[in-house]
């Protein structure tokens, strides 16, 4: 490569000239977003908290879920603060909800998506068109990962996709006191490591057989549950 082409100088990032086509000014574009982190991090309360921020900013928005642990479709957090919400259900295109509500007369300056680890891929790649052409300011939060330590669909989707990556910074603690990153499923006292992904979305024991528990990653390797579960019951601040 020649040094002095001015067109190919790396340097050129650094230019207080823009390149040609750059706008100046306001951001051209909407962003996507993903915060993510493990159970019980306060993804829910931090996504009634921005939505709080940009509703006070008299600016409108749009509150998704999927699979909320509710029930009924809302964002609901731990530490009892609920918002109605609409359910992205596993077909439906995005883009089409935010333009049936353009076709009502409704403005929609930006999404905030809840449990956005079960949205799909294309799901995903229709939050990014939206950020994109519609401008919209969409904000996801999700687990990265499920309790088999990998990557769920659409949070893969987000890691490749987003302009922002925001890990959340209440760390949630495995009982040794480390940082819990993994979301293991318990099932008497064995950490299960196959099965449907689906049940991950909550906390809360699905049956009276499988629970959570958020692990480092030494503890969720090894299985070990730590003391508390040693003597058949989990610590819990309830
Ligand atoms: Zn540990």
């Amino acid at each position: 490569m020649e040094p002095t082409n001015p067109s190919t100088d790396p340097t050129d990032a650094l230019s207080a000239v823009p390149a040609a086509g750059a706008h100046r000014g306001a951001a051209p574009t909407g962003r996507l977003r993903f915060f993510f982190g493990p159970m019980d991090c306060g993804k829910s309360t931090l996504a009634l908290q921005i939505d709080h921020n940009q509703a006070r900013q008299g600016r409108a928005g749009l509150l998704l879920v999927r699979h909320d642990r509710s029930g009924a479709p809302a964002i609901s957090s731990r530490m009892g603060l609920a918002r109605d919400a609409l359910e992205v259900h596993e077909d439906l295109d995005v883009r089409d909800l935010v333009r049936h509500r353009w076709a009502a007369g409704a403005r929609v300056d930006y999404l905030v998506v809840d449990e956005a680890q079960f949205l799909s891929p294309a799901q995903v790649d229709q939050l990014a068109e939206l950020a994109d052409d519609a401008r919209l300011d969409v904000y996801c939060f999700g687990l990265a990962t499920d309790f088999r330590s990998t990557l769920f669909p659409g949070s893969r989707r987000l890691f490749e996709l987003a302009d922002e990556l925001n890990a959340i910074q209440v760390e949630v603690l495995c009982w040794c006191g480390h940082p819990g990153r993994f979301n293991a499923r318990v099932h008497d006292g064995d950490v299960l490591r196959a099965g449907d992904t689906v049940l991950v979305a909550d906390t809360a024991p699905t049956t009276d057989e499988v629970r959570y528990q958020v692990l480092c990653r030494q503890h969720y390797r090894t299985g070990d549950l730590g003391p508390a579960a040693a003597q058949g019951r989990q610590l819990s601040l309830t």
